[in-house]
């Protein structure tokens, strides 16, 4: 109940938050049930994007988008193919003279194990104590879901957006959006737009509203160490030959010491360090050390020797250990020197890391530390850069006073440990400005089992997207007027 503290009976928040229109307000009240069937029932199909079984259920998942966005009355609504799962795109653009924005969110989730650890089927969710629980509640079907309605509400209240909406929904987030890129490259026209925004993240600790700022990069490699062709017989052959899964150990033990640095010669070359005023900033945000220690049920946290838990989870990278096997993992014994073994290696970067020049010197230094009876190779699985964004542009500022409104409250800026491959694509490729406007709990358990998210950041955050393209069309409306008028005009002459 912690996280919801500051929501209830919080007399000062409620006269800050300014009201919404009642024609919305009482649309969405009278519909409020339905909504969340349709959420509910959104959650239901099992989008798995990494697992070929699931590839059906992704389609599904897309067509089911489609189908909505349809009934809710965008126009242009595609279940877009790519060389991996569709892309589901649809606009809405007769608001002439009113900003155009493009919102992204993905509709494939996660797997689901250790399923074990569910108290519930991830895939039949439901809602208990003003929370929804299921796989993809929070990341990022449930925001997605929330766009579905904040746009049903405005259409269904007045036949019209105040402003042009380009809707880009995507089914490989979760597998580093292998397929966006080209994709983007493709459809540069349709795409044009003042800015993106980006819904796949959330509040800070405490449930407290914040638009995050910049983003961490990643750079994914797997180590693959092998000796003999055949696992060898560790009594005839062991201390004679190199044992791969001893030399993966010390190869690993040699990417960080002991103060939690990183050893890869050059890792940190290029990595901006935050400024004093940031670290400053950093140190007043309300953030509970102990208390995030407990929540995550861990003895004890391990920073980066000079640097806060905080800070080592958005400004500085990391390498981290993802996945280790090799040899037996059965029950009981069996003396063997295994053939192989393997590990699975991330590094979360920093904004100006670039991920293929930290591959390179990664692959170099574990090839140079590798002890020679084993065969050493290192694989670059993806990458993503870190990305940073511009508080001061105009729909980054607006997006801060639907905020401010809704949640009555100052949002927070900052820095998420994530990784959003998708923002930096949108920066290179397309040059859009970033607004990463995102509502889930920060105790969401994305990516884990029972996922969640607070019914009431989904309600307020539907009410926040409302409140945002108003303000967007309305700025513009006097304008957006004019040029509609002059249209016609231009129609009726042609004609
Ligand atoms: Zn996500």
């Amino acid at each position: 109940m912690g996280t919801m503290r500051w929501m209830e009976n919080d007399a000062e928040n409620d006269a800050a938050r300014n009201s919404i229109d009642p024609e919305i307000e009482a649309y969405l009240d009278r519909t409020r049930e339905a909504r969340h069937a349709s959420y509910l029932e959104f959650l239901r199909i099992p989008s798995i994007s990494s697992l070929p079984e699931h590839a059906p259920d992704v389609r599904r998942a897309a067509r089911w988008i489609a189908a909505e966005l349809t009934r809710i009355g965008f126009e242009g609504v595609e279940v877009a193919e790519t060389a991996g799962h569709p892309v589901v795109y649809a606009d809405w653009l007769h608001a002439p003279g009113a900003p155009t924005v493009l919102v992204y969110c993905h509709y494939d989730v996660q797997p689901v194990d250790p399923i074990e650890a569910w108290e519930t089927a991830p895939f039949d969710p439901f809602i208990r104590d003003g929370r929804v629980v299921g796989r993809g509640a929070a990341d990022d079907k449930g925001q997605l879901h929330l766009h579905l309605q904040a746009a049903e509400a405005l259409f269904a209240t007045r036949g019209r957006l105040p402003l042009n909406v380009r809707i880009l929904f995507e089914g490989e987030e979760e597998i580093t959006s292998i397929s966006l890129a080209p994709w983007l490259e493709a459809n540069r026209e349709r795409l044009a737009a003042d800015a993106v925004i980006i819904s796949d993240t959330g509040f800070f600790e405490g449930n407290l509203p914040a638009l995050t700022v910049a983003l961490r990069g990643n750079l994914y490699t797997q180590i693959d160490v092998t000796g003999s062709p055949v696992d060898l017989h560790s009594g005839g052959f062991g201390g004679g030959v190199e044992n791969p899964a001893n030399a993966l150990a010390g190869i690993i033990s040699q990417l960080k010491d002991r103060d939690g640095r990183v050893t890869i010669p050059g890792f940190y070359d290029e990595v901006i360090e935050p400024t004093r005023q940031e670290r400053f900033e950093i140190s007043c945000l309300p953030f509970d050390e102990d208390a995030f220690r407990a929540e995550i049920g861990v003895r004890a946290l391990s920073p980066e020797r000079g640097w806060t838990a905080l800070e080592c989870r958005a400004v500085r990278p990391t390498l981290d250990v993802n996945g280790l096997w090799g040899g037996f993992q059965g029950d009981g014994q069996k003396t063997i020197i295994p053939a192989s073994a393997h590990a699975k290696v991330s590094c979360r970067l920093v904004p100006n890391q670039a991920p293929d020049r930290v591959f390179e010197r990664f692959r170099d230094h574990v090839l140079r530390i590798a002890p020679p009876g084993v065969t050493v190779e290192v694989r670059n699985l993806g990458t993503a850069l870190p990305v940073r964004t511009d508080t001061t542009h105009p729909i980054a500022q607006a997006a801060l006073a639907a905020l401010r409104a809704e949640f009555g409250r100052e949002p927070l800026l900052i820095r998420a440990g994530g990784t959003i491959g998708v923002a930096s694509m949108f920066v290179s490729q397309l040059g859009l400005p970033l607004v990463m406007l995102g509502f889930t709990n920060p105790d969401d358990n994305a990516h884990a089992p029972n996922e969640f998210m607070l019914l009431e950041n989904y309600e307020r955050g539907l009410r926040t997207i409302c409140r945002l393209w108003d303000d967007l069309g309305a700025k513009s409306g006097d304008r957006a007027h004019d040029m509609a008028t002059a249209g016609e005009a231009g129609t009726a002459a042609r004609g």
